[in-house]
């Protein structure tokens, strides 16, 4: 085979012919049971339902008087109405062990937020409609039935689903979880991913280079890609280009984890390892996607049905390879939804240019401006240009069938792994 001949138009995927071929990889991990408080970054493997009502009795939502409201129906400023002040109502009045006092029409009780509404009374005055009054207390306002009352179960109510299957736990459902009293969460274990280096060139960061070295930064990223996808890295550094020890870190690599994911080794070069290793054992395919970067692609199973990807190695197509590719398949994995994650519609701040016939995923800067999001160019397109997608938090697509977006135009734009903007 010439060289050149991989870029056979002819021969190409669609991302999403391989994005397919990717998740249909995947089997969903088992169900574990972890308290609510342990439960951030898992997703839910079942509906968590409401095991007590939230709010769990009828409390005021203002420190005030709670009171009839009929009897202040004509309170105004000019006019207000004098009650009598039967006793305090704090926070915890039930567990401080406070008399319950009830509410007579010439009567009222200074309460405070989030304490319990006494019989009798139907509203809440706020305080700032009144002299704010101990004993006698002069309302201003002429408040309506059930104002300022939260009512028990109005935000959830007993048996009610709190969270819905797939769902990613964050801290806002973590104080969810506590309040509803759903102590142990239902949430899919997390995979174990293997990563693994290929090159003669690659060495562990901090070595002294010599011409023609360079420090091994795919093992490190895609262990990193791996956790902000949900996943367990298994990082086990770099493989020279040689056979023997490329099958044998494999053969470890899918013995131990769930998913192996390489880098490098996969194009049409002449010391292209992982083609050389698996390309015959037939179940490993060898692809050419129709985007850039990340062209070549390898994808398959080894051992006993362990998924594979081969990702290429320049740092750039790797980790977009990952964000394109392998994090749909994690997300299916513990059944995260959607399972390719959403994209967004940004302003181009700068012309975004691409090869005609190919997807490009430029590396982009999302940022919110006044009340527009806004992809920032942040570099070049060269595929080995770190520090410009170390400045990104994103990747803008130009489709197949474009060969730019001009500045100020939408386009479309998927946030990384684990950035505010992901779905
Ligand atoms: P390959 O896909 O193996 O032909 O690699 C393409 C380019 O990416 C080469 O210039 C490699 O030196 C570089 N590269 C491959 N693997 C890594 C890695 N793990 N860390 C940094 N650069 C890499
Ligand atoms: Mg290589």
């Amino acid at each position: 085979m010439a060289w050149g001949s991989a870029d056979n138009k002819a021969t190409m995927i669609s991302v999403e012919e391989h994005q397919e071929a990717a998740i249909s990889l995947a089997s969903l991990t088992e169900v574990i049971n972890v308290p609510f408080y342990d439960a951030l970054g898992y997703i839910t493997a079942y509906e968590v339902k409401a095991s007590q009502p939230l709010p769990g009795f009828d409390n005021s939502a203002m420190d005030g008087y709670a009171l009839q409201s009929s009897a202040v129906a004509t309170a105004s400023p000019e006019h207000p109405v004098v009650l009598e002040v039967h006793g305090d109502m704090p926070a915890g009045a039930y567990r401080l062990g406070v008399e319950i006092p009830v509410v007579t029409p010439g009567a009222c009780v200074r309460i405070m937020t989030g304490a319990p509404i006494p019989k009798g009374a139907d509203a809440v005055v706020p305080v700032e409609h009144t002299d704010a009054g101990m004993e006698k207390v002069a309302v201003t306002w002429p408040c309506q039935a059930g104002e300022n009352i939260r009512l028990a179960g109005e935000d959830a109510s007993p048996g009610s689903q709190v969270l819905a299957p797939g769902v990613l736990i964050g801290p806002s459902q973590v104080a969810l979880l506590a309040s509803v009293g759903a102590l142990e969460v239902p949430v899919r274990r997390r995979p174990r991913v293997a990563v693994l280096s290929t090159g003669s060139e690659l060495v562990e960061p901090g070595t002294p280079l010599v011409p023609g070295q360079l420090a091994d930064s795919n093992s490190f990223a895609l262990a990193a890609a791996v956790t902000r996808s949900g996943g367990v890295p298994y990082r086990m550094g770099s493989c020279p280009d040689d056979p023997e020890s490329l099958a044998s870190a494999l053969e470890t690599a899918s013995r131990e984890a769930e998913v192996v994911v390489t880098s490098g080794g996969v194009s049409a070069g002449a010391f292209d390892v992982v083609k050389d290793v698996l390309g015959s054992s037939g179940h490993v395919q060898f692809k050419r996607v129709a985007m850039r970067p990340g062209m070549p692609q390898a994808i398959g199973t080894l051992g006993d049905g362990v998924p594979f990807f081969g990702l290429p190695g320049n740092p750039v197509s790797a980790l977009v390879s990952f964000e394109i590719f392998v994090r749909p398949m994690l997300r299916a994995m513990v059944g995260r939804r959607p399972v390719v994650p959403p994209s967004v519609v940004a302003r181009a701040a700068g012309m975004l240019r691409s090869a005609v016939g190919k997807r490009e995923y430029l590396r982009v800067r999302l940022e919110a401006v006044g009340d527009e999001l806004v992809a920032v160019p942040t570099g070049g397109r060269g595929s080995h240009l770190v520090a410009g997608m170390a400045a990104a938090n994103a990747l803008a697509i130009v489709p197949e069938d474009q060969e730019s977006i001009s500045e100020g135009s939408p386009v479309k734009v998927v946030p990384m792994s684990g950035t505010a903007w992901e779905g």
